[in-house]
């Protein structure tokens, strides 16, 4: 039988909503043979889904998902089997994350200056010590009343141009890929299909991962349409790539968010953990 792996989730250490361990009993539960969880920008659920790996018999290989501003853009570098101890790794997530608490209270004035107040205090309530991201934001507007779901949320208040967005200032490229190398890991493009890009900018950003050593693109991605695979599939082949599967499964109260149950890579791809 084929071996199912799913390389890109979250937990409560991220913009997640199951605990690392509870997200590790549901994959074991849905027949996942590998996990990685990958939250934005932190390792601190790995040891704790390590540990539940071990104990349901998951094959299990440490990940993050770093935030990266390349070219005005934000894009996402996964990485995984990296060593949760590398200094470098450590510093540089470190550094993201201050940029994050920075960012949230940028968005707390600019969404009190719109008449919402509390939304910083609200959303750090909301990520209770973890990481906080947007998703925190979207979560604490709901709750008040702004919006009834989180597309709406983004789209009402959190994307460029409304009222509670900053721009990124996230890693270069360059700084996430080597942090991922100096932590041994693979470093794989997170859902190309999903940024924004005319078809010549994402050629142009899939050779500039390569040049910087990048391994390996997210072909299945949950946000992927079958046409996207198809596409993702062929520039892996064409930039000499190794292709990697990923949920991004963050919750499981929302119907498309599922864990696991994606297609299989398309056979002319060499999956990134042969
Ligand atoms: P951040 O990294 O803090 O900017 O937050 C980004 C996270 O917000 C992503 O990882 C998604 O989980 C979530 N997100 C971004 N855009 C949307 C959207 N349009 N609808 C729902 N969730 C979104
Ligand atoms: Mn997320
Ligand atoms: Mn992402
Ligand atoms: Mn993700």
């Amino acid at each position: 039988m084929l071996q199912l792996y799913d390389l890109h989730t979250h937990s409560t250490a991220s913009d997640g909503v199951l605990s690392p361990s509870e997200l590790v009993k549901r994959a074991a539960t849905a027949g996942i043979y590998g996990l990685a969880l990958t939250d934005h920008d932190t390792i601190d659920g790995l040891d704790e889904a390590e540990l539940a790996a071990g104990q349901v018999g998951v094959k299990w290989i440490p990940g993050v998902e770093i935030s990266v501003t390349w070219n005005f853009q934000t894009i996402h570098i996964v990485g995984l089997w990296i060593n949760l101890r590398s200094p470098e790794l450590i510093q540089g997530l470190t550094k993201l994350r201050e940029f994050r608490v920075w960012r949230a209270e940028e968005i707390g004035r600019r969404l009190a200056k719109s008449n919402i107040p509390n939304a910083f205090i609200g959303a750090c309530k909301l990520a209770d010590g973890k990481v906080l991201t947007r998703t925190h934001f979207a979560k604490f507007l709901i709750q008040q009343g702004f919006a009834t779901n989180e597309q709406k949320v983004f789209e009402s208040f959190l994307t460029s141009g409304k009222p509670g967005y900053v721009t990124d200032q996230w890693a270069t490229m360059d700084e996430a890929i080597n942090w991922i190398k100096l932590a041994n890991g693979k470093a794989v493009l997170a859902h190309p299909s999903r940024y924004k890009l005319t078809y010549k900018n994402l050629r142009r950003l899939i050779s500039v991962f390569k040049e910087t050593g990048g391994l390996g693109l997210e072909v299945i991605s949950r946000s992927h349409t079958p046409e996207n695979v198809a596409t993702i599939a062929r520039l892996a082949n064409e930039f000499e790539l190794l292709s990697s599967i990923g949920s991004d499964f963050h919750n499981p109260y929302n119907r498309r968010d599922v864990l696991g149950q994606l297609p299989n890579l398309p056979l002319e791809c060499t999956p990134i953990w042969q």
